[in-house]
């Protein structure tokens, strides 16, 4: 990356440490819409977005993405760039973010710049699914009184988040169930270790569960499954929202159920940031290779 002209806009303390770690890679890196405070040495905060786009080659939104109307996703509520700040990126650039809208592609594509949406990327979902699955496995610990060691576990889906999970826990010695609709996930799952159950057992699987952990995007968790769902069991939601359990029932009927969102940057934005940085290194080498 030595020499690289790159633009990070928005985002939180991952996106802070992203800036860090590509520095530290030889980047030119400014930072706007972040505190300069919490930026390292050899990252420079900008006041305006024209500032941090003037010249670079490289632009990395924030992993969230955008509000559904252009604006960049910030902690400190959403960021519009103006027509200035539009002009000022270069036809040929780069532009990374984790998911776009409408709006934000149609800008990009207008001002001649390519869009690499990099949240779904595989490398991206796995070195993430890592501070994922200890967040998850943090947060039961606060809410069990038992220990996760010898705990029926039941993971709903089997990829990139499900397998990385399923690992942490059966590494823990939990005894993990996992459900999931594709035979090859099935197989997979009894390969390593855990119960495979399919998405038609689930009622059953339920119901003797301590702990349940959702990763697929659908409404699985729905009322016919949660009435199944011992008092005591514990639903950690980790799809993206609105998660795939139906809150009203779960509350409802008295269960303990939390949609989990964002883990990596709240529980280790220092690994989540390296895990941006090294995506974003992967598609600038990617790109250059033609
Ligand atoms: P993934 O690799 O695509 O895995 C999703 C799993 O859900 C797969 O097993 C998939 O099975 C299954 N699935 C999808 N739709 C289904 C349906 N209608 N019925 C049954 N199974 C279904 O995704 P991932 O990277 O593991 O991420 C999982 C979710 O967690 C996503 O919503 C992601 O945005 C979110 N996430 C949250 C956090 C957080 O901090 N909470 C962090 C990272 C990711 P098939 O292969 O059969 O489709």
């Amino acid at each position: 990356m030595r020499g690289v002209q790159l633009a990070v806009l928005g985002g939180d303390r991952r996106e802070a440490e992203a800036a860090r770690y590509l520095a530290g890679r030889g980047a030119r890196v400014r930072v706007w819409g972040q505190p300069a405070a919490r930026l390292s040495d050899g990252v420079q905060a900008v006041s305006r977005a024209q500032e941090a786009l003037a010249g670079a080659r490289l632009i990395v939104g924030p992993v969230r993405g955008t509000d559904g109307a252009g604006r960049l996703w910030s902690e400190a509520g959403p960021l519009e760039l103006d027509e200035m700040d539009w002009a000022s990126l270069a036809a040929g650039a780069l532009f990374l973010i984790g998911v776009a809208d409408t709006t934000l592609r149609d800008r990009v594509a207008a001002q001649g710049a390519s869009l690499v949406e990099y949240r779904d990327r595989d490398d991206f979902a796995i070195w993430n699914s890592v501070p994922t699955a200890e967040g998850a496995v943090f947060m039961a610990l606060k809410e069990l009184d038992i220990t996760l060691h010898g705990s029926s576990c039941l993971i709903l889906g089997l990829g990139r988040t499900g397998t990385t999970l399923a690992r942490l826990l059966g590494a823990m010695g939990a005894r993990v169930t996992v459900v999931a609709r594709r035979s090859s996930h099935l197989a997979r799952a009894e390969e390593m270790g855990c119960r495979a159950v399919p998405l038609e057992g689930l009622e059953e699987a339920a119901a003797g569960a301590d702990v349940i952990f959702n990763t697929v995007p659908a409404p699985v968790l729905h009322a016919g499954v949660l009435r199944r769902v011992p008092p005591r069991c514990l639903i950690i939601d980790l799809a993206s929202a609105p998660g795939g359990t139906d809150f009203a029932c779960a509350a409802a009927l008295g269960l303990r159920a939390t949609l989990a969102p964002g883990l990596p940057g709240i529980k280790a934005p220092v690994t989540a940031g390296a895990v941006l940085g090294r995506v974003v290194e992967a598609i600038w080498r990617e790109s250059e290779k033609g």
